[in-house]
């Protein structure tokens, strides 16, 4: 065996000790892995280069139709934080939560949330009562957030400043009593946030088509006072409400309720809210 000079012992002993630290650094790092965009966007947020955040949403699936396939476990299981909105909400995966160690979990309905006056008394198919779509209320954003720093030991810190809050509410206060038609009601925590007057929709909101005579009664009020426009969610626009926006002339906007286009990171809800009042206010421009 090759003899060693005591300084090359040292040096190795020094190199192992730096990679060692340097893994444990990298492992130190908390993982939280959310289910569906909107949650990664509070919670990268929220902390910053603290932790990892990840999602398990794919790109064009709509936030109800998640499930769970063999290949999300792995990241589910190394996750040092789970959070969901709700288990009616992502209820394909409320069996495998039921097996996950509470103190792993933040759901976020269980926080002290704000909740929007229903727009509909009917019940969605999985019988939802509650649009929980709440992460479009910063408001609720915040509470979330601060529940995720709490969790992990981080200082609290805001995702947007009250003076933010309050321009893009004078942003909105022109179109306080617009009306318009969403094509899902998902919108319930955006309008209860910004005081804005409530909307019929195509769909629930648990994403779910309504019957025959919810479609009637849209027509109707539509006939009575024609809204502004129609804003969708890019995921779920169905022919049915494409036709019903050509025959009745409306234009069709994109309000974008699961921040599709945001890139994660620390300014990512503010960026999230900030295209979400920018798309509301292309609906009553003037038409050129
Ligand atoms: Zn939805």
């Amino acid at each position: 065996m090759m003899l060693l000079s005591r300084n090359t012992w040292r040096c190795m002993i020094y190199i192992a000790v730096f990679i060692s630290m340097s893994l444990c650094d990298v492992v130190a790092k908390p993982r939280i892995v959310t289910t569906i965009k909107p949650l990664a966007i509070i919670a990268a947020s929220a902390v910053g280069d603290a932790a990892s955040v990840e999602y398990l949403q794919s790109p064009g699936q709509t936030g109800h139709d998640l499930h769970l396939v063999p290949s999300m476990l792995t990241q589910l299981e190394s996750a040092d934080l789970l959070l969901r909105v709700d288990q009616h909400f992502e209820h394909r995966f409320a069996g495998y939560f039921e097996t996950v160690p509470s103190e792993r979990v933040l759901t976020a309905s269980q926080l002290g949330l704000h909740w929007p006056e229903p727009a509909t008394a009917e019940k969605d198919e999985h019988g939802l009562e509650r649009d929980l779509h709440f992460w479009l209320n910063p408001a609720n954003a915040e509470v979330l957030a601060a529940a995720i720093q709490t969790h992990l030991g981080l200082p609290l810190t805001r995702l947007i400043e009250p003076a933010q809050m309050r321009d893009y509410r004078a942003a909105l206060a022109p179109f306080k009593n617009a009306r318009y038609l969403t094509h899902h009601d998902a919108y319930g925590h955006f309008r209860t946030a910004f005081d804005l007057s409530a909307a019929p929709s195509f769909r629930d909101a648990g994403g779910g088509q309504r019957g025959i005579s919810s479609h009637y009664d849209l027509r109707e009020s539509a006939l009575r006072s024609p809204p502004s426009c129609l804003f969708v969610e890019p995921q779920l626009l169905t022919k049915a409400a494409r036709q019903f926006a050509k025959s009745h002339n409306l234009a069709v906007i994109p309000l974008d309720p699961l921040g599709t286009d945001v890139t994660l990171g620390i300014a990512a809800y503010s960026k999230f809210i900030d295209g979400l009042v920018g798309q509301f206010k292309q609906c009553f421009l003037p038409t050129p």
